[in-house]
């Protein structure tokens, strides 16, 4: 008799090998099905070679202004080659991390592409050669093609790059983040075509080993998800740095030449400008990878590009469940994560809660950094708030004038009336690490007298949050 999995997940990106751990270790037999690498695009094409890439950037931009430190070093210099093997290599350890943690749970892997063939059974195939990716290599021990049983199925098969009408990625001159994770050499120049969280990062490390870069995005607002007054920070820090910033702007048309391009460029006003550029990197945001999955032919439902779910992954099937990207925004790693959780819990009987979306927060990692959770001031307004808030900035702030990084403010929202923080919004040195103060403060529902009363060490960048705070009720000490 052939094995019956309690589950089989479609995936191994962070929501798929977090659902399948969570579900082993409450005693589901479990697989996981890959077709490309462990650990899906998060640690192998996505947030961690990006980290990994920018903190080269914020190590060559240290070493660029080692004399304010009082060191006398060498002119630094950098080659791009051992920077991109660096990151390879760190992706690489996470990618093994994975297979460690799926044996060690005694999960199967099985090493292909799947499809559901009806309610319960998956097919897999042999990996076709990924047309951007190399190709991996199969996981030691994983099972290969043939037909899996399941009493459930989930699909953790993530997101792609949105592909733009004529600017169809080439590897050559028209990058995605694959190409722009990897480069042979640094080009001259580097036209990014959006500026959310993807776009800012590459134009911050590619501006940093001095690309002349321009980043457009068709909205008014570069990061169209911050809050307006961080975002404009951001991009006022962008400009300095020598990024052009070009927004509420079209890619009208790409003309390839030799070994560049010109782009023509259309904005709000319909007035078009044309820029030369030696390589674009598409970053218009991802699509789900909801096609050639059998999802039609078994009924599941499909809602503007993403598989419809409840709060605990459950499509309109039954036994058939969808977490991360592939299941709608935010498509970001940590939402991906706590949706595996949830739904493995669900699936073996357990009462998890619903995962609340307006707690994730969001995070850049370009330079300064970028991080929020909660509602933007322009959000909290159209929901109807009377609002207090607070803002505190980084350049009175002790830690951060020691570190050498005064730049940078901290954004606190309460709601007036019941003293509840609606929103936090933060720029500056690792305003990446320090969101999660605010976090949890919202997760415990604390109100704006506990967070005054809590002590925050001294001196860390730490104090800035419990200013900011201070602020939105008249009582910050340090300005
Ligand atoms: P994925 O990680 O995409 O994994 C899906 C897996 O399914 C893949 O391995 C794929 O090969 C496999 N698969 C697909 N179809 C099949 C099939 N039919 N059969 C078998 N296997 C299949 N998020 C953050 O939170 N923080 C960041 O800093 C961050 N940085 C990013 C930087 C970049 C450049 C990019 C592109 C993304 C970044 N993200 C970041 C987003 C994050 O990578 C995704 O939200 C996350 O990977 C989604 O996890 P997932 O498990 O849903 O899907």
């Amino acid at each position: 008799m052939p094995e019956v999995y309690d589950l089989l997940v479609i995936g191994a990106g962070p929501g798929g090998y977090v659902a399948a751990i969570r579900a082993a270790q409450l005693g589901l037999k479990t697989a996981v099905v890959e077709r490309e690498h462990l650990g899906g695009i998060c640690l192998n094409w996505g947030c961690i070679p990006t980290k990994a890439l920018l903190r080269s950037a914020d190590a060559y931009r240290l070493a660029l202004k080692a004399g304010d430190y009082g060191l006398v070093v060498p002119a630094p210099a950098f080659d791009i080659a051992r920077i991109v093997a660096r990151s390879r290599e760190v992706a690489g350890k996470l990618n093994a991390g994975v297979e460690f943690l799926l044996k060690k749970n005694k999960i199967d892997v099985i090493f292909g592409q799947a499809r559901l063939k009806g309610v319960g059974a998956v097919e897999v195939l042999a990996t076709q050669k990924p047309a951007v990716t190399p190709q991996p290599p199969k996981p030691k021990g994983a099972l290969g093609p043939g037909v899996y049983s399941a009493k459930n199925i989930i699909i953790a098969t993530g997101a792609r790059p949105r592909v733009l009408p004529g600017l169809e990625p080439d590897g050559r001159l028209i990058w995605t983040y694959f190409d722009a994770l990897k480069p042979a050499s640094l080009p001259k120049s580097l036209l990014v075509v959006g500026a959310g969280a993807i776009g800012v990062e590459f134009a911050s490390f590619y501006r940093t080993f001095g690309v002349k870069v321009t980043l457009v995005e068709a909205l008014p607002q570069i990061l169209p998800f911050e809050d307006a007054e961080i975002a404009a920070l951001a991009r006022k820090s962008f400009e300095r740095q020598g990024i052009e910033v070009l927004s509420a702007t079209n890619v009208s048309s790409v003309e390839k030449r030799g070994d560049g391009m010109v782009a023509t460029l259309t904005g709000a006003d319909g007035a078009t400008r044309q820029i030369e550029a030696e390589r674009l990197l598409s970053a218009a945001g991802v699509v789900a990878n909801v096609e050639g999955l059998g999802l039609e032919a078994l009924g599941v439902k499909i809602e503007r590009g993403v598989i419809a779910v409840d709060g605990f992954g459950r499509t309109n099937i039954a036994g058939v469940f969808a977490i991360g990207d592939a299941a709608g925004g935010p498509m970001l790693a940590h939402k991906a994560e706590h949706e595996g959780v949830i739904c493995a819990e669900a699936i073996a009987g357990k009462n998890p809660h619903p995962l609340d979306k307006t707690r994730i927060p969001a995070c850049t990692y370009a330079h300064p950094q970028i991080a929020s959770v909660g509602l933007t001031e322009t959000a909290a307004k159209s929901a109807g708030f009377e609002l207090k808030i607070g803002r505190f900035p980084l350049r009175a702030n002790g830690k951060a004038i020691a570190l050498g990084e005064p730049e940078g403010l901290i954004k606190t929202i309460f709601d007036a009336k019941t003293g509840r923080l609606l929103g936090a919004h933060l720029i500056g040195a690792e305003a990446t690490e320090l969101i999660q103060g605010f976090v949890i403060a919202m997760n415990l529902e604390t109100t704006e007298e506990e967070l005054m009363r809590s002590v925050f060490p001294h001196p860390t960048l730490s104090e800035a949050m419990g200013e900011s705070v201070l602020d939105a009720f008249g009582r910050a000490i340090h300005i």
